[in-house]
C-alpha cells in the first residue's frame, strides 16, 4: 500500500495545476473509441486503414494535450463551446426519452411556434389551444 501511495501522490503532484479530464476529452474518447472499431474491418483496405488510425493516433495526441495543459482558461473555453454546441442536442435527446417514458400523457408540437403541449391520454380527438401563440392543435389524445 505503500507504493501504491507513493505513486498516487507523484500522480497528484504531477497533475497539479494541469486541466485534467472534462465532457469534450470525454466525447473524443467515445470518438477514437468509435474510429478504432470502424477501422478493424477497413484496415483491409490500405489507405483507408492507414487515415484512420493516423486520425485515431491524432485524437490520442489532442486528448493527451489537453488534458495536461496548464492553459486551463483555453481549455475551460473549448469544453464550453462543445457544450454549447452538443447542449441542445443532448437536451432533444432526455426530452424525446423523457416522453417515451411518459404513459399518463400524449404530447403535441406546435406547429406555428414549436411550443410542446402536453395532454393526459386517452380523451380521444381533441382540439388545444397552444399556451404561447393561440393556435389550435387538432389531435388524438
Ligand atoms: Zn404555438
Amino acid at each position: 500500500m505503500r507504493f501504491l501511495d507513493r505513486v498516487r501522490n507523484a500522480l497528484m503532484r504531477f497533475m497539479y495545476g494541469r486541466y485534467g479530464n472534462d465532457q469534450l476529452n470525454r466525447a473524443l474518447c467515445v470518438l477514437i473509441l468509435a474510429l478504432y472499431l470502424i477501422s478493424l474491418p477497413l484496415s483491409l483496405i490500405p489507405m483507408v486503414g492507414s487515415v484512420l488510425r493516423f486520425l485515431n493516433t491524432f485524437l490520442w495526441f489532442v486528448v493527451l494535450l489537453r488534458m495536461l495543459s496548464r492553459n486551463i482558461e483555453r481549455r475551460r473555453g473549448e469544453n464550453a463551446w462543445f457544450l454549447s454546441k452538443i447542449g441542445p442536442a443532448t437536451q432533444a435527446l432526455r426530452n424525446h426519452k423523457m416522453r417515451q417514458q411518459d404513459k399518463e400523457h400524449k404530447y403535441f408540437t406546435c406547429k406555428n411556434c414549436s411550443a410542446v403541449c402536453r395532454v393526459p391520454r386517452g380523451r380521444g380527438k381533441i382540439i388545444i389551444t397552444c399556451p404561447k401563440c393561440g393556435r389550435e392543435i387538432r389531435g388524438k389524445s
